[in-house]
Parts: structure tokens; sequence; C-alpha cells
């Protein structure tokens, strides 16, 4: 299995439009933070994980060189308004693309994007998908997905823990508490990448003391913090968490 991440910071993303403070201003690029989406290719499958208003910027930057499926995470616009430019793929691949997430997730995408995959001019005009609401573990090809509820303030949404070639990540990019029955789906974690949003606390976001605290939980073989704010620099972040929890940048590719 192997993972890129194509996206890494908050829902502003970074630099933040109208701040010129010293990480928005930054020379080095692992300060330049888009917004969440992660790549993932198991066991052969290309999965995506949230299409964010940076999604056709990520896929060219970094490679994505197919999708045979998307997951969201939840519908808030820093995690699906780029999911427009999943159309390249469906006329690419002359397939619909399957596209999982919770009902309520799957009801809101079905309004929003109220156009996709109705008649129009062509094929390549619009996404060619299959919206389905996902409500417990599926399979792409050889890979599983199995759905991880969490809050997100006040609202229930989607991190995915992802089994094929004998590995186990598990992605939650926005979560203010774990429910314990999420936290007994997280066991012989090979990877946990989890939301920190920032050093003070937020009501629907795990700060990074909070991030780091359930990342030892969890205890996965290796662990990130994700959806970052320019509050953290890159250097001095992963300076201050040490060897325990590592900070990503966007483009940043693991192989498993
Ligand atoms: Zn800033
Ligand atoms: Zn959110
Ligand atoms: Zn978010």
């Amino acid at each position: 299995m192997k993972f890129t991440f194509l996206g890494t910071g908050t829902s502003h993303g970074i630099p933040m439009i109208g701040c010129s403070c010293r990480v928005c201003t930054s020379a080095d690029p692992k300060n330049r933070r888009r917004r969440c989406s992660l790549y993932v290719i198991a066991a052969g499958q290309h999965l995506i994980f949230d299409t964010p208003p940076d999604f056709r910027d990520q896929v060219l930057s970094f490679g994505v060189e197919r999708v045979d499926a998307v997951f969201l995470t939840h519908p808030h616009a820093d995690h699906i308004f780029g999911f427009d430019d999943v159309r390249r793929f469906s006329t690419l691949q002359g397939a619909h693309i399957p596209v999982f997430g919770s009902p309520e997730t799957i009801r809101l995408m079905r309004q929003k994007f109220e156009y996709v995959d109705k008649p129009s001019y062509g094929f390549e005009s619009v996404p060619r998908v299959h919206f389905t609401e996902q409500t417990g573990p599926v399979t792409v090809g050889e890979a599983g997905i199995t759905p991880l509820p969490v809050w997100h303030g006040t609202d229930t949404i989607y991190g995915f823990r992802i089994d094929a070639d004998g590995k186990r990540i598990g992605y939650i990019p926005d979560c203010s508490r774990i429910p314990d029955d999420t936290l007994a789906l997280l066991t012989g974690m090979d990877v946990m990448i989890l939301d920190g949003l920032r050093p003070d606390p937020h009501p629907t976001h795990f700060c990074i003391e909070q991030c780091v605290e359930q990342l030892g939980r969890i205890g996965a073989a290796k662990s990130y913090i994700t959806h970052l704010t320019h509050c953290s620099e890159h250097t001095e972040l992963q300076e201050r968490l040490g060897t325990t929890v590592c900070v990503p940048w966007d483009g940043q590719n693991v192989e498993l």
C-alpha cells in the first residue's frame, strides 16, 4: 500500500488570504498547505479521500494517475468543493466512478452537485459517478474500506480505515471526539492520520495536544497529524513533537 498527502491544511489553506504572518509568507514549501485530501493506492486500486477546492491543483502537482473510487468524510466546503474535477477521471476512464459517504453526506452531495450525472452536452461536461450511501465496510477490488464515525463538533462524520496488502491505515482529518466503538476499530494500525488543528482548543477539532494524546491511545506504528493552521511552522512543530508524531507535508509519499 502507498499513499500521498494531497493536502494537510485547515479550511483556509496556508497561506491564508490576507495574512502576512511568518508561516503564510514562509519560503519553505512544507509550510504551504492545501485543504485536506489523501490519495491511497491499495491492492492496485486508486482511492481518493475528499475532493477539496484544491483538488485539480493537487492532482496535477502530485501525479494522481486514476481514480477508482472517492470516499467523502463530510460535506464541509473545504472537503468537497473540488468535486467537479472528478469528471476528468470519469471521462478518461470511460466509466462511472463510485462515490461513498454517510447517508447525510450523500444527501447533501446530491443537493450541492445536483447537475452531476444528469443528461448534458456530453460525457465530458459533468462528472459521471455513482453516489453510494455507506453505512459499513465496502470493498474496492481487494481493498477494504471501513467508515469510522467520529464527532466533529455536534455532527457525526466519517473517517476511514483502509485494509489492503496486509496493511492497515486510518484517516480522520476532522474530529473533536472519537467514540469508543470507533476506537475499537483502530487496532493493529500501521499508520494513523488524525486532526490536530492548532495549539489552542477548538469546538470542532482536536487541538495539537489532544491529537497527540489520541494518537498515543491508538498506538499506530506510525502517526501523523493533519488539518493544520498557520499557527504551526512545519519544522518547529516537528521538533516539538519529536519522533512520536510526524508532521506531514503536501506531496509527501509514504510506502508501506
Ligand atoms: Zn498566516
Ligand atoms: Zn469539517
Ligand atoms: Zn476540514
